[in-house]
């Protein structure tokens, strides 16, 4: 199954809200992919404001 972006978040899921903020608004079309291991440590993360581990989606219409 493909995974589906938040909306909010840019988390991608295969479950049907998001994990970190709950909302429902997930997408399938999205694209690009980064792995977040260590949020705190992450320049990724920081950059793009991710404040958690997860999968997250570049760029989410
Ligand atoms: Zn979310």
């Amino acid at each position: 199954m493909k995974k589906r972006a938040c909306k909010n978040c840019k988390i991608l899921t295969e479950a049907n809200e998001c994990p970190i903020c709950k909302s429902t608004d997930l997408v399938a079309n999205w694209k690009g992919r980064v792995a977040i291991l260590d949020a705190k440590k992450s320049f990724i993360a920081k950059k793009a404001g991710f404040k958690t581990e997860g999968e997250f989606a570049i760029k989410v219409r």
